[in-house]
């Protein structure tokens, strides 16, 4: 399929969708487009964060791209107007179900270690961790960057666009610019001291010395020009190139603003540009209700720390107990699966991690029989035992008889086309912002992301799966989902949120399987996030509704005025598709479909047909 940049601009007629506003004129003559949590159709859905990418995914779409190519595209365009998240300097993980083989694959293209970085890197000369910010800011935290790679290898082994089609959107709105909302703004202020440090992030982004004004437009020709030449020259450009010369010579000396303090320098080497892989594996798979969720393998721990805490509600009949004591149990599965997640996973290259077990049904019931429906377990829970032998519960429990620093970084889209194919795919650079150190000249921040490693073991006794390691990736909680019935597409759906997204992605599903929810109202509903804390962490408005009585089954709460940003698309009966994202966090996101349906989508269960058997 042919696409060039006219194209794109012809494409204003696009019906974006049955609710969605967001007119399809070239953003830079735009107001602020508008935002939309839900929209309904047919042609195929998109959802992202940021309208721009949305449309840029839809058009895609319309022009005969697969879900591959709009989910390449939308995140170049996110590359532009989400640079804080979704860079080429960062990485992600992208999980896809191709509808002709009937499969669901995954590309790892999270970042790696130099290596040259040993297991005490984030040690000071004391031989104590690293302040946290200092390490966030610095080059040390730089990891080879595999974005671009994981967006060629998606285009190859699912697309039908070449990479300079799928760049062609994002090239545009760097070049054209887009109107600065709210959230960018504020995302732009939150990192005006980190970009200060550095004169191309100052440059670039504090234009004046201030964040960009909301409706003015943003251009970023730097940005356009490095995918022009990723368009031209391919990917070696940055593994191989003089793009790549000049990520390793920013990595290993940042350019500091005048009167900033030094920054530790970089380990990034061309050679690991070089050695760099974002390889294929196989998605995690556990059986939910009778449907088969697919998650991200390791070197994430989302598939796995899922998959186990829905192994371990499975033996719960949620769907017919009361909201608190469904909850009660949510908390706990999620508590004692990060126990196992801490304990056992990192990057499979360098760690055994018993993935298997950990997804068994034999251990999930062993997990299971820890929760007492009437107590909070006293936290941190310890980890379990998943070494494939498992005994009765020791004692009747009516669970089973009755059936860090983290914050808002990254960014998840998903996309559904009109064959099936599905695309959920997160990517980041980390923190909101990276590192905060634009490459000089060509419009992208590097990652901090080696600082989601662990700095030091807590228990010198006991083995730290997610210590750095030379070409290791560090663990990460990032947690693409998709969800099938028969081999059949049900839906998808992912968030950012640092480890909170594993309790995104979970709250969700379990609130759309088990909640009597339609997939917009699940990811609406307030989150509480339990990470085998002592306290959870949950949004005010969760508390204010559940607080009191969770608090007297032993759980304390801290409030956190916002968790997770989720995207997602669901294929309803009648061969409609729905999209969703958030009406309010982060701003509200994105919601789209190619074409739009008239009809009553308030007919009872008209959106959230029952999906699962409840166990
Ligand atoms: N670095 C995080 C991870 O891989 C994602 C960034 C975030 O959302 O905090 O888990």
């Amino acid at each position: 399929m042919a696409r060039r940049r006219s194209t794109l601009l012809a494409l204003g007629g696009v019906t974006a969708g049955l609710l969605v506003g967001a007119p399809l004129a070239p953003a830079a003559a735009d107001p602020v487009p508008d935002r939309q949590p839900l929209a309904v159709g047919t042609g195929g859905a998109v959802a992202t964060v940021d309208p721009d990418a949305t449309r840029v995914g839809l058009e895609v779409l319309a022009e005969g791209g697969n879900a591959a190519d709009a989910a390449v595209a939308a995140a170049a365009a996110l590359g532009v107007t989400e640079p804080y998240s979704a860079g080429i300097g960062g990485g992600g993980y992208f999980v896809y179900y191709d509808a002709a083989s009937r499969t669901v694959s995954t590309i790892d293209g999270r970042e790696t270690a130099p290596l040259a970085m040993g297991a005490d890197a984030f040690l000071d000369e004391r031989r104590d961790p690293l302040p946290f910010q200092e390490a966030v800011q610095s080059g040390l935290a730089v990891g080879t960057p595999g974005t671009p790679l994981t967006w060629v290898r998606a285009l190859e082994q699912f697309g039908t666009l070449s990479l300079g089609e799928a760049l062609d959107g994002g090239t545009r709105l760097a070049d054209e610019g887009f109107v600065v909302d709210q959230t960018f703004h504020d995302q732009t202020a939150d990192n005006q001291e980190k970009f200060a440090r550095f004169a191309a992030s100052a440059d670039l982004f504090l234009p004046g010395g201030a964040p960009p004004e909301v409706g003015s437009v943003f251009r970023n020709p730097d940005l356009a020009r490095t995918y022009d030449l990723l368009a031209a020259d391919g990917v070696e450009e940055l593994y191989a190139g003089d793009l790549g010369a000049d990520v390793v010579r920013t990595a290993q000396d940042p350019t500091e603003a005048p009167g900033a303090g030094p920054v530790r320098a970089g380990l990034l080497t061309e050679e690991d540009l070089a050695r760099y892989d974002a390889p294929l594996r196989e998605p995690t798979r556990v059986d939910y209700r009778g449907l088969e969720v697919y998650g991200m393998a390791p070197s994430s721990s989302g598939g796995s720390t899922v998959g186990e805490a829905l192994g371990i509600l499975d033996l719960s009949r949620l769907s017919s107990l009361p909201e608190v004591p469904a909850l009660h149990r949510y908390l706990e599965a999620s508590a004692l699966a990060f126990a196992d997640r801490n304990a056992y996973v990192g990057d499979p290259a360098y760690t055994q991690v018993p993935l298997a077990q950990l997804l068994s049904p034999g251990f999930a019931a062993e997990r299971a029989c820890a929760i007492d429906p009437d107590h909070a377990l006293a936290k941190p829970v310890p980890a379990g035992d998943p070494d494939g032998e498992y005994g009765p519960c020791p004692a009747e429990d009516a669970a089973t008889q009755d059936g860090g620093t983290e914050g808002p970084n990254t960014t998840h889209l998903t996309v559904g086309d009109a064959a099936g194919n599905i695309a959920s795919y997160t990517l980041t650079i980390e923190q909101t912002g990276g590192s905060g150190i634009t490459v000089p000249g060509r419009g992208f921040l590097l990652n901090n992301e080696l600082t989601d490693f662990t700095f030091a073991p807590s228990d010198v006794t006991v083995p730290e799966p997610n210590l750095p390691a030379p070409g290791k990736r560090p663990r990460s909680s990032m947690s693409p989902t998709i969800v099938l019935r028969d081999g059949e597409p049900v839906l998808a759906l992912g968030s950012p949120g640092g480890s909170t997204i594993i309790t995104t992605v979970l709250q969700t599903l379990v609130n759309r399987v088990d909640g009597h929810m339609d997939l917009a109202e699940a990811i609406a509903a307030p989150r509480a996030s339990q990470r085998n804390t002592a306290s959870v962490e949950a949004e005010p408005a969760f508390i204010d509704a559940h607080g009191e009585q969770l608090t007297a089954l032993g759980h304390t709460f801290t409030a956190t005025a916002e968790i997770g940003a989720a995207t997602g698309i669901e294929y309803l009966p009648g061969g409609l598709l729905l999209a969703a994202a958030e009406p309010e966090r982060r701003g509200g996101g994105s919601a789209g479909v190619v074409h739009e349906v008239a009809g009553d989508l308030n007919a009872p269960g008209a959106l959230a047909p029952e999906l699962g058997a409840d166990g």
